[in-house]
């Protein structure tokens, strides 16, 4: 790994080399960083987009998708021509074009309990860009058991909610909603619709989290709070969240616990 920044890279990422919080250790740090970003659509694409402009080092997707004329309206790493592609292939050429230092992985398959933990342990942060809570469980079990820190994301409409979960000290996603909603009990983006920029201002600060994580400001991050942004207001508020000893995936008992439907204490809440 580059353990000195070349004249080009300094240039590339000067204004944020400038930032005293960042400086040129944080920025070889940034460049040492493994991040997986799972999805690449509404919240991914912003997220994968500033992590390769940030000068990550390795970006791993994972997406089992293909692009469809219903994405492009917020999944801005797809362009018109790329409907019909795979999302992955079609955010790497993105990616590699915006920049080709970044090493990118990409993975065309669904996440399910089965590969979860060996796709999750090759990484440094999790960015959680899925549209369905039984995924935002499975990352939320499969990070915590295996200590990687992550970021968590919801949006529905002018809605968002993130939250930065760092296994072993702050709360996780499971501390505040216990298990999934019944089914239908919440509407997805595809059920009741989203507004592609409400998805590109909680991607981006998903970025910045896992930016801030690997740049040396991991004291800084938005843990054991919920941040909930309303766009029909323009309005953020966070929520304390406070952790759940009897959490029964950060607590005692550690492991990929049941993603199938529960009840969940906080109904309501913007899911995909
Ligand atoms: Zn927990």
């Amino acid at each position: 790994m580059t353990l000195r920044l070349t004249p080009e890279q300094i240039e590339r990422y000067s204004r944020q080399i400038m930032i005293p919080d960042v400086g040129g250790k944080g920025q070889i740090r940034v460049r040492q960083g493994r991040v997986l970003v799972i999805g690449a659509g509404g919240l991914g694409s912003p997220a994968a987009f500033y992590l390769a402009a940030a000068g990550i080092g390795t970006l791993g997707l994972v997406d089992y998708d293909r692009v469809e004329l219903s994405n492009l309206q917020r999944q801005i790493l797809h362009f018109t021509e790329d409907v019909g592609r795979q999302k992955v292939a079609s955010a790497e050429e993105k990616l590699n074009r915006l920049n080709p230092e970044v090493e990118i992985r990409t993975l065309a398959v669904r996440l399910e309990e089965r590969n979860a933990t060996e796709i999750l342990a090759a990484y440094d942060f999790i960015v959680d860009g899925s549209d369905n809570f039984a995924t935002k469980f499975l990352v939320n079990d499969a990070a915590v058991a295996l200590g990687k820190p992550f970021s968590h994301a919801g949006i529905v409409r002018l809605q968002g909610q993130t939250m930065t979960v760092i296994p072993g000290k702050s709360a996780c996603y499971r501390c505040l909603f216990k298990g999934p909603p019944p089914p239908g009990e919440i509407l997805s983006c595809q059920q009741a619709g989203i507004l592609g920029a409400v998805a590109g201002t909680i991607g981006s600060i998903q970025a910045t989290e896992a930016i801030k994580f690997f740049a040396g400001m991991e004291d800084d991050l938005l843990t054991d709070r919920l941040l909930i942004y309303d766009a029909k207001t323009l309005s953020f508020r966070t929520i304390e969240v406070q952790r759940d000893l009897g959490c029964a995936a950060c607590g005692r008992k550690k492991g990929i616990k049941s993603t199938t439907a529960e009840s969940s204490v906080e109904a309501g809440k913007p899911g995909s």
